[in-house]
């Protein structure tokens, strides 16, 4: 396999389209060139007018890399375990002391595994936590920067219960800032913007109003992303209650912070009310909505179709540790299944919306648009940057030797829920392939 663009594929296109349309081409051809963007996207023009070398890997399907909008990398390691407990029981038997343990070592050791992992199930950008060091912080990157993928990562801050019990509690606040400053003037927009800083108070329930504020105002100093998270559970929610009495609600504590804007990510924002709906709409922030996370730790049920009638900017997350595994397709999955779930219930009207194409968007295009992302990636459009991956459908069919759908909708229904850990052969960043997916010279 060539590991480097100009190069040329012949495949069936799938993928979502800027102007909210689709491309479907059964046989279609894309090119990339040397500077690693997409310069023909196209059903298959015949011979005469295809480029000098192609190489033809149908029945293989070429998509736009997924987009990740909410991973934690130390917490990998226990995906899958703890179902069913609430956030913070969870966070004290099996995600606090992971953290604790990320140092550089350990980061070293696991945060290449974990990109490749990533690119395995055809993520080709990851939005991540990493622990409250530094150092590890950096090694994360250093990996990133490495492997290939393309991320947006930022060092958890906390001056509430922090893992850190060292430290002088009156010092915590100014370090984490100035460790995060500086993580994210070494970070941030490095590799022409491949690498992305996200200041990452982790949430109101461990961060004061100070680091909030603090951090948020960094963030805009840098032009760097800021993450939390939001409005997961109840007993996080009557905690957040308790800690800021003078916040209306839990989406007040930021936004009085300065938190909010078109750079701001808010992880989970389950149980909103209407009026931190618009408020959240109006301040142009984006929702990484991780469903499987949700359903794994019962903390609630989004009112997606209600958001998105709203103008909410929704992508996906997986949420590992607490989502069980790093599959974006994993995620529309349960996504479905919680929309579905819904309206058994009443709580949403069965109206057929989101159906499996639109799911794909969610996972990528949509994904893209909350990170402000969309102009370069997120779909397979000329000009944008070539973050793609290679699909074999023929993973996700019922019985083996069977012909994978001629539809679109029905191609899309089995990736979303039928997918297969080994139905991603092959992904690209800027047309540069990443380690992790078997590659494309293992295709029968
Ligand atoms: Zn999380």
């Amino acid at each position: 396999m060539k590991h480097r663009p100009p190069f040329a594929l012949r495949a069936r296109l799938l993928s979502p389209l800027a102007d909210g349309g689709l491309l479907d081409a059964a046989d279609g051809l894309l090119e990339i060139g040397a500077d690693g963007r997409l310069t023909r996207v196209e059903p298959w023009p015949g011979d005469a007018e295809t480029p000098a070398s192609v190489r033809d890997i149908r029945p293989l399907v070429l998509m736009p890399g997924m987009v990740d909008l909410h991973a934690h990398l130390p917490q990998l390691p226990n995906a899958g375990l703890g179902s069913g407990l609430d956030l913070l029981t969870w966070l004290d038997r099996y995600i606090f002391p992971l953290e604790r343990a990320y140092d550089r070592e350990v980061a070293e050791r696991q945060a290449p595994a974990a990109w490749r992992a990533f690119a395995a199930a055809g993520t080709t950008t990851v939005v991540a936590y990493a622990a409250i060091w530094p150092d590890s912080t950096d090694a994360a990157f250093e990996a990133a920067e490495a492997h290939g993928i393309r991320a947006v990562i930022g060092k958890v801050m906390m001056d509430r219960l922090s893992y850190d019990t060292d430290i002088d509690p009156g010092e915590i606040l100014e370090t984490s800032l100035r460790q995060s400053d500086e993580l994210a003037s070494r970070w941030h927009g490095r590799d022409d913007g491949r690498l992305l800083y996200a200041f990452t108070p982790r949430f109101a329930v461990s961060s004061s109003a100070e680091m909030l504020k603090e951090s948020a105002s960094l963030a805009a100093r840098h032009g760097a992303y800021w993450q939390t998270h939001l409005s997961e559970d109840g007993g996080e929610m009557a905690e957040v209650g308790r800690l800021f009495p003078e916040a209306r609600d839990y989406l007040d504590c930021y936004e009085r912070a300065g938190g909010l804007g078109s750079r701001t990510i808010l992880a989970h924002a389950i149980h909103l009310s209407a009026d931190e709906v618009q408020r959240l709409v109006a301040s142009g922030s984006g929702v990484a909505h991780c469903p499987a996370s949700n359903l794994f730790l019962s903390s609630g049920m989004m009112r997606l179709s209600t958001y998105r009638a709203a103008g909410m900017k929704v992508g996906l997350g997986s949420d590992v540790a607490a989502g069980p595994d790093v599959s974006i397709f994993g995620a529309m999955r349960a996504g479905s299944v919680t929309q579905r779930a819904l309206e058994l219930t009443g709580a949403t009207p069965r109206d057929g919306e989101l159906r499996p194409i639109d799911w794909l968007r969610a996972g990528s295009l949509d994904g893209a648009r909350v990170l402000g992302l969309d102009d370069r990636i997120g779909s397979l459009e000329v000009g944008k940057e070539a973050d793609i991956i290679a699909v074999d459908p023929r993973f996700t069919t019922p019985l083996p030797g069977d012909d994978p759908p001629a539809e679109a909708d029905d191609l899309a229904s089995r990736l979303v829920f039928r997918s297969h850990p080994n139905m991603v052969r092959a992904a690209w960043v800027r047309g540069r392939v990443l380690a992790g997916p078997p590659g494309l010279d293992s295709i029968e």
